[in-house]
């Protein structure tokens, strides 16, 4: 599985309907301070559900909306969508079969949140079940962000833990076993 493609539109500095394509190898992406380079990865990380503003550099979760510049109005809602590249078949059940899988999210400045999967509606757990023991998931270790290798190595045994059962797979049963028992 790979992602091979994230479109911005109205999502924080991106106000313009964006495309940007991640390559076979590496992508590198380099710009001066300030010029958004973090928004992409904050992107990344709001379609797959993140749920604290804070984790997003904001206040509120409908800070993610462009908010204006200079020369331009503020907008009424943000969108990101992630293709993903699945010819390996490594996603779940029904989406094994197919080559590329599609993950959006949208948010209006009355503060709805829209998840859709191939371009149906969902709801945000189908997404999150998804990645859940991908490394992906709401533990994730796959997006590694400045800070996060000294708050490992500092790390309580407990917390390390959390992410050695993220890297197992072990994490998805938990989370099911957890749900089963808070019903
Ligand atoms: P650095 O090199 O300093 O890490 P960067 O390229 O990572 O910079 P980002 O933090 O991704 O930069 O982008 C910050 C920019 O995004 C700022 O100019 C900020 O004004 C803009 N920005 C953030 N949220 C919004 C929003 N809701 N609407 C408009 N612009 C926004
Ligand atoms: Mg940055």
């Amino acid at each position: 599985m790979r992602l091979s493609s994230i479109k911005l539109a109205g999502f924080k500095s991106f106000v313009e309907p964006t495309k940007i394509p991640f390559l076979d190898e590496m992508t590198c992406v380099v710009g001066p301070n300030g010029c958004g380079k973090s928004n992409v990865i904050d992107a990344v990380r709001w379609v797959l559900g993140e749920s604290s503003a804070k984790n997003l550099r904001g206040d509120a979760m409908t800070d993610v909306i462009f908010n204006g510049s200079t020369h331009r109005k503020p907008i009424s809602q943000a969108s990101v969508e992630l293709m993903f590249d699945n010819a390996q078949g490594r996603l779940p059940g029904t989406l094994a079969d197919r080559n590329t899988v599609s993950i959006k999210r949208l948010v209006t400045r009355d503060g709805q949140s829209l998840y859709f999967l191939n371009g149906s509606k969902c709801r945000k757990r189908d997404i999150t079940d998804i990645f859940l023991g991908t490394g992906l998931g709401p533990r994730s270790y796959a997006i590694i962000e400045q800070g996060m290798i000294s708050r490992l190595i500092e790390s309580k045994p407990q917390e390390l833990r959390v992410f050695l059962e993220e890297a197992a797979g072990v994490s998805k049963y938990k989370e099911r076993r957890r749900e089963t028992q808070t019903r």
